[in-house]
């Protein structure tokens, strides 16, 4: 790792019950969590208050989603001003499956970006490639496009932390090699130089996502530009996720 504090997410998607999320939440309190890395987990819509209620203060919590603009006439979505008045710090946008399962393009989550950045929630921007993307050889151009989307849309990247999530990893246990994160990661920093800014370039977080357990994280954070992770299944085990996060080198 090398840019900022190392940041490690947990998105826990559409899983949990009460019970099962009061069980996540007492193994997260009472586990060992080295202090220099910024802890954050994404619980369902439902359960955000049943955390934010009974989680340390040392883990903060985000949204997997918020609505792209003030909250109103807007059937089954979630404003920002709401996520934020539950105590959000921070909103997932982008993944992969609200892209390719759900229909989300590039043009709505960035709207959704620079709303909650207007609003003051942090966001953690994901990109990443199908598997056909990358045999094809499409990899940096999917990323970069998706990339620009953010770029386009938003006015600051001081609030914003990129998830690199090839398609092709998340949920299959077919975890990037740390060579394979590496080079995209230090394509999109050096994207970020040429697009915004050396500056953010150097100090924007690129973490990496799919399929990070507590085996393989440790070589993933050693490479360079491997900054933290966004972790899925994995998240859901409250002494794993502490190993991912205590991965930082
Ligand atoms: C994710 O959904 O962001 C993710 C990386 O999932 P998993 O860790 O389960 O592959």
């Amino acid at each position: 790792s090398g840019s900022g504090k190392f940041f490690v997410g947990g998105n826990w998607k559409c899983n949990g019950t009460k019970d099962s999320i009061s069980k996540l939440v007492s193994d997260l309190n009472s586990a060992q969590l080295e202090s220099d890395v910024d802890v954050v987990v994404a619980p369902p819509f439902l359960y955000i208050d049943q955390v934010k209620n009974s989680l340390t203060d040392r883990i903060e919590v985000s949204a997997q989603n918020c609505w792209t603009g003030k909250g109103g006439a807007f059937t089954g979505e979630i404003s920002v001003e709401q996520v934020k008045d539950l105590g959000c710090k921070w909103v997932i946008l982008g993944h992969s499956e609200r892209r390719h399962v759900i229909g989300e393009n590039d043009e709505f989550i960035g709207k959704k970006a620079a709303y909650a950045l207007s609003q003051g929630v942090g966001v953690i921007a994901c990109i990443g490639e199908l598997l056909q993307e990358r045999e094809a050889g499409k990899t940096f151009d999917v990323c970069f496009q998706q990339l620009k989307a953010f770029a386009d849309a938003i006015p600051s990247w001081d609030n914003v932390v990129i998830a690199y999530e090839p398609v092709w990893a998340i949920g299959t246990g077919k975890v990037a090699t740390p060579e394979q994160a590496q080079e995209v990661h230090v394509a999109v920093r050096d994207w970020l130089t040429k697009n915004v800014s050396a500056e953010v370039a150097s100090k924007t977080r690129i973490i990496y996502g799919g399929s990070v357990n507590g085996s393989n994280s440790s070589d993933l954070a050693k490479k360079e530009d491997i900054d933290g992770f966004l972790v899925g299944g994995a998240s859901l085990k409250g002494p794993e996720f502490a190993t991912i996060v205590n991965s930082v080198t």
